[in-house]
């Protein structure tokens, strides 16, 4: 029999570098990450079902309805939310199956005690922060004043998760994520 796999949720405000951690697990053959669906707007060189599944909101209703969700959340004024079948099916093949997620759908798993790994990925403070969302150059100075304040917001759930890790450092931050899923 396959040894069932394990669930990993990894977190951390916007600019924090989870996303960069995220790309370099995504290179293991033994993680699988899920695909989330969203209402947001495609961005440039995102695919739909690989990326996220881009969905309506008529679309996310009746996939909510049908309870497809394991958590669903909104976050700056669109909605997310983690698929429950492929995450089954990933964990009953035995992989390491990763939900990037926010806040939110972390304290809605915890309330329903999923199994799981739970780690934070925290920028070294809120001004290095600001400074890399900066550079990203992705963000209207609106979007980065709403993205500034949730992170402020999010670094307050720390206690939700296992393990904080502070990326200072990405390939150090990288190990130390990949030593505490145990890969
Ligand atoms: P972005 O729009 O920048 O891709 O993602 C915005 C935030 O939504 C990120 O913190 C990301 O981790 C989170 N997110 C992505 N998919 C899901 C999901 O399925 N559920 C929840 N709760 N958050 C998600």
């Amino acid at each position: 029999m396959t040894q069932r796999g394990r669930l990993v949720v990894i977190s951390g405000p916007s600019g924090a570098g989870k996303t960069t951690v995220c790309r370099a697990l995504r290179r293991d053959p033994r993680v699988q990450f899920s695909v989330s669906a969203t209402t947001r707007r495609k961005r440039d060189g995102e695919v739909d079902g690989v990326d996220y599944r881009f969905l309506t909101q008529a679309g996310f209703d009746a996939a909510l309805a049908r309870d497809e969700f394991l958590e669903s959340a909104t976050y700056n004024g669109n909605r997310y939310g983690t698929l429950r079948a492929p995450m089954e099916e990933a964990l009953a093949a035995g992989r390491v199956f990763v939900l990037e997620i926010e806040v939110q759908g972390t304290r809605q798993l915890r309330a329903r005690g999923v199994d799981g790994i739970y780690v934070f990925v925290v920028p070294p403070s809120l001004a290095e922060l600001e400074r890399r969302i900066r550079a990203r150059g992705q963000n209207t100075e609106e979007e980065i004043a709403d993205r500034l304040r949730i992170a402020e917001e999010e670094l307050r759930a720390k206690d939700l998760y296992d393990h904080v890790i502070e990326n200072d450092d990405l390939d150090r931050a990288l190990a130390e994520v990949r030593r505490v899923i145990g890969l």
